[in-house]
């Protein structure tokens, strides 16, 4: 089965996990602090601040947001469900706007749309690897006095126009392993905000400021040292490896163009795309059943994913609470019954990528 994420480390990864060992230091340290500084360097922001995981970055980045209960988060729909269990976490109010047809994030213009007035924060989520069309989005928060938290947890170093998901508002990460850098748990804030940045950092220790000097009544979402230790080297090697997911892309995109009933995904103009997923859609309307085709994909050994099966609230546990208002995305609802992911990553050989090519057309021909 050709995998669809493969977690594997080099040896400069060994060598600086066994040198933390070897240090005694295992905990928050001198490794997390150099992983924000080089984090903080990559999204262009001016501070980074780690902590234990992605979920809990959206829950400290909306923390410090001082929301009130009631509330509303606008998201989008067609995301993971950390985005959603974040926002009530929170203690705010979920609400949701359409997807774009072709970037399936969020636009300035659906948000406005779905924009009520207690809408305090935009939370866009940029999704597979390709971030939102941000500075509108952006422009609108800035507009209404909104707050912007962008879910940047798929799209390490993605970019509009050359600036940086994650840039724009207060950005979160996940280093969960399957994303494209990874602590096998782990995830980060970005902001240009000198008072937030002071804020999350006291919030993800306990509220404390100084030793026994609390502020806040704060969390533990402090990241250690050794976990940190894991993705220095994949900082220092992300430039080919995003190159190497851009060229697999490509290659998948020339082959699977012209086979009926599927659309390749597209990249919209100005936007730097990292490729965390590689994800098509079969059209349903074509004749082909998508369970058919991901189950015929699989016997020929290549190993489809469907990110996400159903839009993000359409779970019991979220019907009828009155901190998540559901309404129609007619998109969303499109969309997330067509989309297919297939093996992208930076391992994939000539011959695999022949070989998904290969599958996908004789999937997509018995219908
Ligand atoms: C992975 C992910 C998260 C959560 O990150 P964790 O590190 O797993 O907590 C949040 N949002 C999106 C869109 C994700 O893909």
């Amino acid at each position: 089965m050709i995998p669809i994420t493969v977690v594997e480390f080099g040896t400069e990864e060994e060598e600086l996990v066994l040198q933390v060992l070897r240090s005694g230091s295992v905990a928050q340290g001198p490794v997390v602090a150099r992983f924000e500084e080089a984090f903080a360097s990559l999204i262009g922001t001016k501070h980074a601040i780690a902590v234990n995981n992605g979920t809990t970055a959206l829950v400290a980045a909306m923390e410090v947001l001082d929301l009130r209960p009631g509330d509303e988060v606008l998201t989008s729909p067609f995301t993971f469900v950390a985005t959603l269990n974040a926002i009530l976490e929170a203690g705010a109010t979920a609400t949701f706007a359409d997807i774009d047809e072709t970037d399936y994030n969020v636009t300035a213009a659906t948000l406005s749309e779905a924009l009520t007035d207690r809408t305090k924060v935009l939370l866009p989520v940029h999704l597979y690897g390709q971030a939102a069309d941000t500075a509108p989005i952006a422009a609108l928060a800035r507009q209404r006095g909104l707050a912007l938290v962008e879910d940047t947890a798929q799209s390490h170093g993605a970019t509009v126009e050359g600036k940086a998901a994650g840039s724009f508002g207060i950005g979160t990460f996940s280093f969960y392993a399957t994303k494209n850098l990874t602590t096998g748990e782990g995830g980060m804030i970005t902001t240009d905000d000198d008072d937030l940045a002071d804020r999350l950092r006291v919030l993800r220790n306990q509220g404390m400021r100084a030793r026994y000097q609390y502020e806040v009544a704060g969390h533990n979402y402090r990241l250690t040292d050794l976990q940190a230790a894991l993705v220095l080297p994949q900082l220092d090697r992300y430039a080919d490896v995003v190159a190497r997911r851009q060229a697999n892309a490509a290659r998948l995109s020339e082959g699977l163009s012209g086979i009926e009933g599927i659309t390749p995904p597209a990249v919209a103009d100005g936007r730097k795309h990292v490729w965390h997923q590689y994800t098509i859609r079969v059209d349903s309307t074509s004749g082909i059943d998508r369970e058919a085709f991901v189950e015929h994909l699989h016997s020929e050994g290549v190993g489809a994913g469907i990110y996400y099966p159903k839009l993000v609230f359409d779970y019991d546990c979220y019907r009828g609470r009155d901190d998540v208002h559901i309404g129609t995305y007619p998109v969303a609802e499109r969309v997330v019954r067509e989309v297919v992911s297939l093996p992208v990553h930076p391992h994939l050989t000539s011959d695999q990528l022949d070989h998904i090519v290969a599958a996908v057309a004789s999937a997509a021909a018995r219908g």
